[in-house]
């Protein structure tokens, strides 16, 4: 189990020559887009980040990570926890013209003046790797299918095809 904080910053450039691994927990609570996304988050991330140097010469992160979030069910918009892991390769450039230049297999993580945003990388891996929708089961389900797919109930439920946010502001909305 991990226990220690990763930094917000690190040099990559010297982390991949030495082959360094870090490990460590990122704070939930830190992350304002993810927050965003699908609303505030508590506990921890857990990432494991191997830096290395490739046979092409390219500087390379291969990453994983791990984190239960409270995920807003598409149905009622209540949360439901879910784990979330990933598995990903970044490839370090220094602009937007070279990351077009990495293979499929990397994604680019900007390095500027040999320093890395940890923080924001972790937390951009976190949201690619948030699952598409998520439901309840029907039976824990606070809002029944029936209710959805029936028109009669449209006042006190929203269709399907509705984003949660756009229900939620209207929930808001409501005296
Ligand atoms: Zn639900």
């Amino acid at each position: 189990m991990l226990t220690s904080r990763l930094p917000d910053w690190v040099e990559p450039y010297k982390l991949a020559a030495r082959a360094e691994r870090l490990e460590g927990l990122v704070a939930l609570d830190g992350f304002a887009r993810l927050a965003e996304q699908v609303g505030a988050q508590r506990g921890d991330c857990s990432v494991w980040l191997d830096f290395a140097i490739d046979a092409q010469g390219r500087r390379e992160i291969h990453g994983r990570l791990k984190a239960e979030l409270q995920l807003p069910c598409r149905r009622c918009l209540l949360p439901m926890t879910q784990q979330v892991e990933s598995d990903f390769r970044l490839g370090m450039v220094t602009s937007d013209a070279l990351a077009a230049e990495l293979p499929s297999t990397h994604e680019p993580v900007l390095v500027e003046n040999e320093q890395l945003n940890l923080l924001e990388t972790v937390e951009d891996e976190l949201i690619l790797s948030l699952p598409q929708s998520v439901y309840h089961d029907e039976a824990q389900c606070s809002v029944s299918s029936d209710q959805l797919s029936s028109g009669e109930a449209a006042e006190s439920s929203a269709p399907a095809a509705v984003s949660p946010f756009e229900v939620l502001r209207r929930l808001k909305g409501k005296p």
